[in-house]
C-alpha cells in the first residue's frame, strides 16, 4: 500500500515497524460540542484507512485520545479552555458535558458506519504519564517554567517545523496567535506542557504536579496516551490537516526529545470540508451535523459515500446540491445491487472473486483512492460472472466501504416486491423498514403518511412537511419511493 505521508510530502511505500502489528494513532474530538460534518469527514477517511489495512492482511492497534481538558479556545495554547466553555454554555459540569458529547460523537459514529477504535482514552486517566514525561523533558533540558507554567523550548531543537512548508496558511495562523501574548514564552513557538497559572480562575480539572495544581497542555496528551498503549514507536499517526500544525508538530518535538530516537513514521492528514464560504467550521454559517442531515432526511450514508467520492487530501466543497447528488448515486448503486438474483444453485467464481479483488486492493492501495474503489463496485455490476459472485464480492468490498450495500439493496428487492402489487391496483405502498411500536401507535403513524400523501397530491406542501417534520419528531423517518413512502421508528 502506498500513502502519502506529509513528514517526507512524498508516496511511500507504506512498511510497519512489526510486520505482523500495525500501530495507528487519530487525534479524537474535543468533546466540548457536536461534531460537524467537516470534523467526521475526518474520521470517515481514517476509519477506511484502518479498515483497508485490515482488507490488506494487517492487524491493526488503534488507539484514539478523547480531549475533555486542556484544549484552549486556540491551538496556540490562547483564550478560554473549549470544555469550560462548552460547560458554561450549557450550565452543566465540565464532566457532564465530557460525556454527553463524547456519547453524540460515537452516536454518530456509529451512524456513519466507522468503527470504534479498539483503545479509546479520555485525556483525563493519562495525568500520571503526562507528568512523567514532562518531568523527563525538563531534565533533558527541552523544557523550562516560566511564570507557573511549563513550557517546551523550541529552540532545542534541530528541526522544529516538520510540516511548515506544507500548509502554510495553517502556520500562518498558529504563528499570528503565538505571538499576540504570553511573555513567558522564549521562543514564539514554545507551548504550554503544563498550566498551573492560567487566565481562569475556576478551572473546573485540577491535579497535583511537581509544578503546582494544574492541568496539562493539549498536544501532550496525544503522545502520553500513543505511547502508553503502542510504545516507543508508532506507525501511523493520523488527523485533520489543520492538525499538522501546530499539534502535530509539538506531539513530534516533545515525543522524540523525550525518547530520543524518532517516533512516527507516516503522517496522514485530512484536508478540509469546505462550503462555498470558505473552511467549515462551528462558528461559521450553519451548524452542520449528523442529526441536521437526518432531519433533512438524508441517510448519513450518503455522506458517508459523499466524502468516499473524493481524494482524502482534496478539499472536497459541501453543499446541499453535491449532497444530493450522492443521493441519486447512492439510490442507483443500491438498485443495481437490488437487481442481481442470487441462485443457490450456483457456485462462487473464485476467479472472477480474485481478479475482481486485486482492482480494488489497487485503488485502496493507491493513497487511499476511495472513488477508484467504487468504481471497482460498478466493475463487479458490470463482470460477466453468476450474481451469486458479484454479491459475494461486493460484500466483501464493503467490509471497507461500510455502505451497508448489501443490507440496503436486500430491503430494496423487498420493498420492489412488496410496491409491486400495490402499483397494479393504483394504491399507495406505505412499509415499515424498521423499529417497532404498538399496533395503535402504527395505525396512527400510517394514517399520518397517507394524510401527507394526499397533501402532497393536492400540492400542499406546508402541510406535507409539517406531517413529516412532526413525525420526525417523534422518532419517525420518512422517506419516499416509487407509489409510496417507507419509514422507520427510531425511537
Ligand atoms: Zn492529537
Amino acid at each position: 500500500m502506498k500513502l502519502y505521508n506529509t513528514a517526507t510530502r512524498q508516496r511511500e511505500e507504506f512498511v510497519p515497524n512489526d510486520p505482523n502489528l500495525v500501530k495507528m494513532y487519530t487525534c479524537g474530538p474535543t468533546v466540548y460540542h457536536y461534531a460537524h460534518i467537516g470534523n467526521l469527514r475526518s474520521y470517515i477517511m481514517e476509519d477506511i484507512l484502518e479498515k483497508a489495512l485490515r482488507y490488506s492482511g494487517y492487524n491493526v492497534k488503534r488507539v484514539m485520545n478523547i480531549t475533555d481538558v486542556g484544549h484552549l479556545a486556540s491551538d496556540a495554547d490562547t483564550g478560554e479552555d473549549k470544555m469550560l466553555k462548552g460547560a458554561k454554555r450549557e450550565n452543566k459540569s465540565v464532566m457532564e458535558i465530557a460525556k454527553f458529547y463524547t456519547d453524540a460523537f460515537f452516536e454518530d459514529c456509529r451512524k456513519l458506519n466507522i468503527k470504534r477504535p479498539d483503545v479509546v482514552e479520555p485525556a483525563t486517566n493519562c495525568i500520571a504519564d503526562y507528568i512523567h514525561i514532562i518531568e523527563t523533558l525538563i531534565e533533558k533540558g527541552y523544557a523550562y517554567a516560566a511564570g507557573g507554567n511549563i513550557y517546551f523550548d523550541v529552540s532545542k531543537l534541530k528541526q522544529y517545523y516538520i510540516f511548515n512548508d506544507h500548509d502554510e496558511e495553517d502556520l500562518a495562523v498558529g504563528v499570528r496567535e503565538g505571538v499576540e501574548e504570553d511573555a513567558n514564552k522564549r521562543n514564539k513557538n514554545d507551548f504550554v506542557l503544563w498550566f498551573t497559572k492560567s487566565k481562569f480562575e475556576d478551572q473546573a480539572l485540577k491535579w497535583d504536579s511537581p509544578w503546582g495544581v494544574g492541568y496539562p497542555g493539549w498536544h501532550i496528551e496525544c503522545s502520553g496516551i500513543s505511547m502508553k498503549h503502542l510504545g516507543e514507536d508508532l506507525d501511523i499517526h493520523c488527523g485533520g490537516i489543520d492538525n499538522a500544525f501546530p499539534h502535530h508538530t509539538n506531539e513530534i518535538a516533545q515525543s522524540e526529545s523525550y525518547l530520543g530516537h524518532k517516533w512516527c513514521n507516516y503522517w496522514v492528514h485530512i484536508h478540509h470540508l469546505n462550503t462555498n464560504s470558505g473552511k467549515m467550521s462551528k462558528s461559521k454559517g450553519e451548524f452542520l451535523t449528523v442529526s441536521l442531515l437526518e432531519e433533512k432526511g438524508y441517510d448519513p450514508l450518503v455522506y458517508r459515500l459523499f466524502c468516499l467520492q473524493s481524494h482524502y487530501r482534496k478539499n472536497l466543497v459541501f453543499s446541499w446540491e453535491n449532497l444530493d447528488n450522492a443521493v441519486i448515486t447512492y439510490n442507483k448503486l443500491i438498485a443495481k445491487i437490488a437487481a442481481l438474483k442470487p441462485d443457490d444453485a450456483d457456485e462462487i467464481d473464485t476467479a472472477a472473486f480474485d481478479e475482481l479483488k486485486v482492482k480494488f486492493l489497487d485503488a485502496l492501495g493507491n493513497d487511499l483512492n476511495t472513488a477508484l474503489a467504487i468504481t471497482a463496485v460498478y466493475d463487479v455490476l458490470k463482470y460477466k460472472t453468476n450474481d451469486k459472485t458479484k454479491l459475494t464480492v461486493i460484500g466483501d468490498f464493503d467490509r471497507v466501504l461500510g455502505l451497508d450495500l448489501i443490507a440496503k439493496a436486500d430491503v430494496k428487492r423487498r420493498e420492489v416486491a412488496a410496491a409491486a402489487p400495490a402499483a397494479q391496483s393504483g394504491d399507495y405502498a406505505i412499509i415499515r423498514e424498521s423499529g417497532d411500536a404498538d399496533a395503535a401507535v402504527i395505525a396512527e403513524i400510517e394514517e399520518a403518511i397517507k394524510q401527507r400523501a394526499a397533501a402532497k397530491k393536492a400540492k400542499d406542501y406546508a402541510t406535507a412537511d409539517k406531517i413529516r417534520a412532526d413525525l420526525a419528531e417523534k422518532g419517525v423517518i420518512l422517506e419516499d419511493i416509487p407509489k409510496g413512502t417507507k419509514y422507520r421508528i427510531e425511537i
